[in-house]
């Protein structure tokens, strides 16, 4: 079946499309926006929609209940790569924590096709906010399983495609090269990516409406002077989650020098944003410090410790050197010495190499003076 863009608002299905150059993605679904925040674009017909718990407190309950339309004219927005990063991310173990960690942002559009067993009410028919809630409890509940499922197989393929595991076999070759190879061997699982993701190739039809308020010679002109790129752009229809997933990631892949990494403090999945070689996500976390600040203060706090033991060990070096200079005879101090030498050296190589600690390392220079 041939899928077409809807005309105009919709209640169902889940649409996506990228814009490489403007590092963005834009999406269309209904939502309930229960116990979400959104920031409206008017100028640019944008909406991003974010989840804050603390915004939610003082909101009235009847300004929820009825489900919000689709609109792919006034889509939602964000950094390319969310929609994967966000599902990576996603604390599946509650209908709650999976909410707040996914659904919020994407809606429940994308597990129709998980279980066919599944009836979706349409068109924003639940009683009330209770009865919908329930509702969706009930689907997450029973689906759990199936969506931990893609989540494990989107893990193994994102590890897979950015070497996350520093596999040094894999090292030589670029992310696209490895999605290509991996779809090859991994046909089962990326089967349903090729059955359920509906392309829908961009014609400039589609523009009717963005570009209704330019005239014919307006359009000419704006092309003939690169004042206006109308990128050709294909949309992604689809009610499978693990076909999104998998389209997001083939997006990302095309792209140099933006890889998505884990984060080496809490091991959430990220994009950097500035540094390439980043090791730490900046997601904001509830309680102070983005694991970037931490990390910043850590590897400070780090170095200085390094120091201390480093700073023991070539003053004692010197200490024990200058004494064999004073005692040439000393046969026995001189073995001694290269003895304490070769483990001294040993330690303070593997405190640089992380397998032991500042303390540790300490410890032993000044037990064994
Ligand atoms: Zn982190």
């Amino acid at each position: 079946m041939k899928a077409d863009l809807p005309e105009k608002s919709f209640f169902e299905d889940f649409y996506i499309w990228f814009n490489n150059d403007k590092k963005e993605e834009y999406y269309a679904t209904p939502l309930y926006l229960y116990s979400a925040n959104t920031k409206v674009d008017n100028d640019n017909r944008l909406v991003t929609v974010y989840f804050d718990k603390k915004e939610i407190k003082g909101r009235k309950k009847e300004e929820h209940g009825l489900q919000f339309p689709g609109n792919t004219y006034f889509p939602y927005v964000e950094r390319l790569g969310t929609f994967l990063l966000r599902f990576l991310n996603a604390d599946l173990a509650t209908y709650q924590s999976a909410y707040e960690t996914f659904f919020f942002a994407y809606g429940f559009e994308l597990l129709k096709d998980i279980d066919e067993n599944y009836t979706f009410a349409l068109k924003g028919k639940y009683e009330n906010d209770t009865v919908y809630l329930n509702e969706m409890e009930r689907i997450f509940n029973d689906l759990q399983y199936e969506i931990k499922e893609i989540q494990n197989e989107m893990l193994k393929f994102v590890t897979y495609v950015y070497n996350l595991n520093n596999n040094e076999e894999l090292e030589e070759y670029t992310p696209s090269q490895r999605f290509a190879v991996y779809l090859m061997k991994h046909k089962g699982q990326a089967y349903t990516y090729n059955k359920n993701d509906n392309v829908i190739k961009d014609s400039y039809s589609n523009k009717y409406l963005e570009l209704l308020h330019l005239n014919e010679n307006e359009l000419l002109e704006n092309l003939k002077n690169k004042i206006m790129l109308v990128a050709m752009r294909d949309t992604h229809q689809s009610k499978d989650l693990s076909s999104i997933c998998y389209a997001v990631l083939e997006e990302l892949v095309k792209l140099k020098n933006y890889p998505i990494k884990k984060c080496q403090n809490c091991g959430m999945y990220f994009i950097p944003t500035s540094r390439l070689d980043e090791i730490y996500c900046d997601y904001p976390k509830e309680k102070g410090k983005t694991c970037r600040e931490q990390g910043a203060v850590q590897a400070y706090n780090e170095r200085l410790k390094q120091n201390k033991a480093l700073a023991e060990y070539r003053r004692l070096y010197q200490l024990k050197s200058m004494a064999i200079g004073r005692n040439k005879d000393n046969k026995q101090m001189k073995k001694d010495f290269e003895k304490w030498k070769k483990d001294a050296k040993d330690r303070v190589n593997k405190l640089k190499h992380g397998v032991l600690t500042e303390d540790e390392v300490y410890e032993w220079l000044v037990k064994n003076i």
